[in-house]
């Protein structure tokens, strides 16, 4: 499913234009708009599920791990990158479309705040 008023299915569907940096038929990423590192980019897929505890969906978690994987290859994140999925107000999500960000380029802290 698609939501009409959801920016990322807008994003992931070709609604509004946008640079990928990687795509299937199930999933696309493209950079965050604030970048919190030198690379910081967003998997996502392409249909719409609010949170993780949406997905049930085995083949598409999977789908999603390997393109942060293939994200992580193609921006040249060779010293290492994280990858955080927020989920729910709490953990500081604000878009909900289910997206895992990938971040690299510089040192990391932990834990996160
Ligand atoms: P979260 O807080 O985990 O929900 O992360 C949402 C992320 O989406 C933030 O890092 C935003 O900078 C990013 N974001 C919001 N709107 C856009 C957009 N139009 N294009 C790219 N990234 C966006
Ligand atoms: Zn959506």
């Amino acid at each position: 499913m698609i939501k009409d008023d959801c920016i990322f299915c807008k994003l992931a569907n070709g609604q509004i234009p946008c640079n990928f940096v990687y795509e299937n038929s199930d999933v696309v990423a493209f950079d965050d708009l604030n970048p919190q590192a030198p690379i910081h980019t967003l998997v996502i897929p392409k249909q719409h599920y609010e949170t993780l505890e949406d997905v049930n969906d085995k083949e598409l978690l999977a789908k999603l791990m390997l393109a942060v994987k293939e994200v992580a290859k193609i921006k040249g994140a060779k010293n290492g990158f994280r990858t955080v999925i927020n989920t729910k107000k709490e953990a500081g999500q604000e878009v909900f479309h289910l997206h895992i960000h990938v971040l690299a380029g510089r040192p990391m802290k932990w834990p996160p705040g």
